[in-house]
């Protein structure tokens, strides 16, 4: 894969580029049942990017049929698993050959820096395919100890038809996130994209029907969360929804659950990650590096965004200038030159929502060091400066409230008890880091912070192989990558045999 390109490159790209508009269903390209469409919005100038289609109830349950019709037919669900691997290679080969093209059609529609889907994003999601291809065949079930004349096996089968619905901020990451787990264990799928970064999804399913994937297996359904969204989830044959997005509708989604057919729903949901760092961590300037990219890359819209930084009193102010140098380095702008490193939010009401915030951080009594305003509006697009309050307090609104974009708090400590209180102090618990040349101390904060994923000195998600979910409000019942995301998309079935 192409992991450097210059701005000539990537214009002559784009001006190659074919963004997809239908959705797809059952191996076809479909528009909506009633023709009608919806516009997402180049968010770095505020144009239109192409008429997609915004599907209905009734393309909802088209998809479905035919992924249950799928399911039922057994021609994935019952493949042999060495034959469901090699299809899902040849996908993850294809993706891999057009990761260029997916990078684009992310940093088009989402405002993501070009450097980030191209560097990150997409080897990101390759990765995270190929590893649960791979996992298709090495998988074993169990027999208990029940004595010889009742054999017990104790298998895993896949649920059935799989709803999934993703958020705009990681368009193609967090859609591989769930599909590589979800086709792996023999599902079928029904893949709902966010308004804004329909693009990328509904490729993903037209490169996966053209590495073999039999139809109904993967459908992608581009429409409003509240008709699309709302229609899988209240969906009497849908087995199971796996959602990444706010903990608002996540909520919600626990409600469809509870009124329709009780499917499993599994939650990854916000955030509002604490970055702890003690007077002994090791290294200020990289130190420094990575506080800056737990709260700025990819303009905060980053669940596990670091936007807490609870530092120890006596070395704050050392911590914050080099904090503040790291920021102002970095460049902003156009998101498709592969210098920038902060691109513009994803709506101009999003902007809003995060300009709300920095007026009620200092209205509340925080001091604003950095940043704190709207900026590039003459490229008529959503930017806003990097920006750091000082002086808060975790009672304040910029230190409770997911923000979703590029705002720091600082906050100081001067005891170990008093940064894990601090640190805990949240309804979220997705992730943390933490910073410190003292491994004992390492380990114990870690055990005694309440997040999904603690990193020590450095900011991390960690990689494919590990599992990533939240605790408390962050989210329910699962976790992304890892086998456990395998396994949470099978059912256990124990099969008891009397012998005659
Ligand atoms: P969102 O508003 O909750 O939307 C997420 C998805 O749900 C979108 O596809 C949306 O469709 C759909 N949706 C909206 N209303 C729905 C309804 N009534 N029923 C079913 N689906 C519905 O979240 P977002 O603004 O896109 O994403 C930001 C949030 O995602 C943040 O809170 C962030 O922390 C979270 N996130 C979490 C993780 C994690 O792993 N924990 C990772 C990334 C992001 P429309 O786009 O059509 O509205």
């Amino acid at each position: 894969m192409t992991t450097k390109l210059d701005q000539n490159t990537i214009r002559a790209k784009i001006a190659k580029l074919s963004l997809p508009t239908l959705a797809f269903i059952d191996g076809k390209d479909s528009p909506s049942s009633d023709g009608n469409t919806q516009c997402p919005i180049n968010p770095a100038n505020g144009r239109p990017l192409a008429q997609v289609a915004a599907c209905t109830h009734q393309d909802v349950d088209r998809a479905i049929q035919a992924a249950r019709r799928a399911f039922e037919q057994g021609c994935w669900s019952r493949l042999h698993p060495s034959d469901r691997k090699k299809v899902m290679l040849k996908f993850v080969d294809l993706v891999e050959k057009h990761s260029t093209e997916l990078a684009l059609m992310d940093s088009l529609s989402a405002g993501k820096p070009i450097s980030d889907t191209i560097g990150i994003d997409l080897p990101d999601t390759v990765a995270c395919l190929q590893w649960h291809a791979e996992l298709v065949d090495k998988l074993y079930d169990k027999t208990a100890p029940t004595g010889l004349s009742n054999p017990c096996m104790i298998v895993r089968e896949p649920i059935g038809v799989v709803g999934l619905i993703v958020p705009w901020n990681f368009p193609v990451q967090m859609a591989a996130w769930k599909l590589g787990p979800a086709l792996a264990a023999g599902n079928s799928v029904v893949l709902k994209p966010a308004s804004q970064t329909p693009f990328s999804a509904i490729r993903l399913a037209q490169l996966a029907w053209q590495a073999g994937l039999p139809p109904g297996v993967f459908n992608v359904i581009p429409g409003e969360g509240s008709t699309v969204g709302k229609a899988i989830c209240c969906h009497m044959d849908v087995d199971m929804v796996a959602f990444t997005g706010s903990t608002e509708i996540g909520r919600q989604l626990l409600r469809y659950s509870a009124h329709s057919n009780l499917k499993r729903v599994i939650l990854e949901l916000g955030g509002k990650s604490p970055q702890i760092v003690f007077a002994d961590a090791p290294d200020l300037d990289l130190v420094a590096q990575h506080v800056a990219n737990a709260a700025f890359w990819n303009m905060g819209e980053n669940c596990s965004c670091g936007s807490r930084l609870i530092v120890q009193a006596n070395v704050k102010d050392e911590l914050l200038q080099r904090v503040i140098k790291q920021v102002r380095s970095w460049p902003v702008g156009d998101p498709l030159d592969p210098k920038t490193r902060l691109g513009p939010l994803i709506t101009s009401a999003h902007m809003y929502k995060v300009l709300d915030y920095i007026t009620a951080g200092t209205q509340e009594g925080a001091r604003c060091l950095l940043g704190g305003n709207q900026i590039l509006q003459d490229t008529g697009g959503w930017f806003v400066e990097a920006t750091i309050f000082d002086q808060v307090q975790n009672h304040m609104r910029i230190a409770r409230e997911e923000i979703f974009g590029p705002v720091l708090s600082i906050m100081t400590f001067d005891t170990e008890d008093q940064a894990i209180r601090l640190a805990n102090d949240t309804n979220y618990g997705l992730a943390a880091s933490l910073y410190t040349t003292d491994i004992s101390r390492a380990n114990r904060v870690a055990r005694a912070l309440r997040a999904g994923t603690v990193s020590v000195n450095c900011y991390s998600e960690g990689d494919v192989t590990t599992p990533f979910g939240g605790f408390k409000e962050s989210g329910l019942f699962g976790r992304d990558k890892s086998i456990y995301a395998h396994l949470q998309y099978t059912e256990l079935k124990t099969i008891w045999m009397q012998l005659l």
